[in-house]
């Protein structure tokens, strides 16, 4: 899509667990080469709407068009295989395997046959494709040096880091990072600020879940702020920053 077109729009989104409604009546666009920050305290409902865009929990109503078409109902697979990836609040990464390993499997799935498929008759090119694949992205986050260690001896921090690898190899149109600063050192974040910098150069839309405010307030080009599960507020970041609801509810705290 051509920088500033829509690439997300998100429409009375709601989702109910029994007599608990996490996500009330949201909706949002997003544009091409903007970074986004969903915002607001635990519990507000950002990781169930994160959920609802990528097809893992099915809403209760509402619709989301992503490039036009309509995703709110299509699986997981179908939305990640059109262009949506994402990373999780809690790291989800295969124990015991490679790093360079865990971030193939985000190449598998880009594959038109499947990971599953792929993983079982994967022939030589193919295998050699994806590798390729995996270790540009493992340079694009910094990690090369740690292909070949076990994942989970990395810091919290390069974990993270594997995973926005592993998702960028899906070569994704929409990027959802979800705390991806949580558990990340000073220097850390920085590095991770500048590789977002540059993916939004290249055009990529990104949104993002944080905490830390010192990293959103410099990264994002606009903020959409939950509370208790309802929109509480849209802005720029230096609006939103001032604004008495929101330091009320999130930032005075
Ligand atoms: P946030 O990411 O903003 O901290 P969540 O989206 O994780 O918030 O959670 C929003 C609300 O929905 C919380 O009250 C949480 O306990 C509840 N919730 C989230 N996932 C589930 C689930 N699978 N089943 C029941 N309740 C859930
Ligand atoms: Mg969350």
């Amino acid at each position: 899509p051509a920088r500033g077109a829509e690439v997300l729009r998100a429409s009375e989104l709601r989702k109910q667990f029994g007599g608990l409604v996490a996500v009330d009546n949201v909706g949002f666009t997003l544009n091409a080469g903007e970074v986004v920050g969903l915002i607001g305290p635990n519990g507000a409902g950002k990781s169930t709407t994160f959920n609802l865009l990528t097809g893992v929990l099915a809403a209760t109503k509402g619709n989301v068009a992503f490039l036009g078409e309509e995703i709110c109902g299509s699986t997981a697979r179908h939305i990640a295989t059109r262009g949506v990836a994402r990373t999780f609040q809690h790291v989800k990464l295969v124990r015991g395997m490679s790093v360079l390993d865990n971030v193939a499997l985000g190449a598998h799935l880009r594959g038109a046959a499947g990971p599953l498929s792929a993983a079982l008759h994967l022939d030589r090119a193919e295998e050699a494709r994806i590798f390729a694949l995996a270790w540009q992205q493992l340079h694009r986050v910094g990690l090369a040096q740690c292909a070949h260690l076990v994942a989970d001896d990395l810091s919290l921090g390069q974990q993270r880091l594997v995973e926005i690898a592993r998702a960028l190899c899906l070569d994704p149109v929409l990027l959802l990072l979800d705390e991806p600063a949580a558990g990340l050192r000073h220097l850390e974040k920085a590095a991770l600020a500048r590789l977002l910098d540059r993916l939004r150069q290249d055009g990529m839309t990104i949104l993002l879940v944080e905490h830390d405010m010192d990293f959103v307030m410099n990264l994002t080009d606009r903020l959409v702020v939950m509370n208790f599960g309802a929109e509480l507020a849209q802005g720029r970041p230096k609006d939103i920053q001032g604004n008495p609801a929101v330091i009320d509810a999130y930032l005075g705290t």
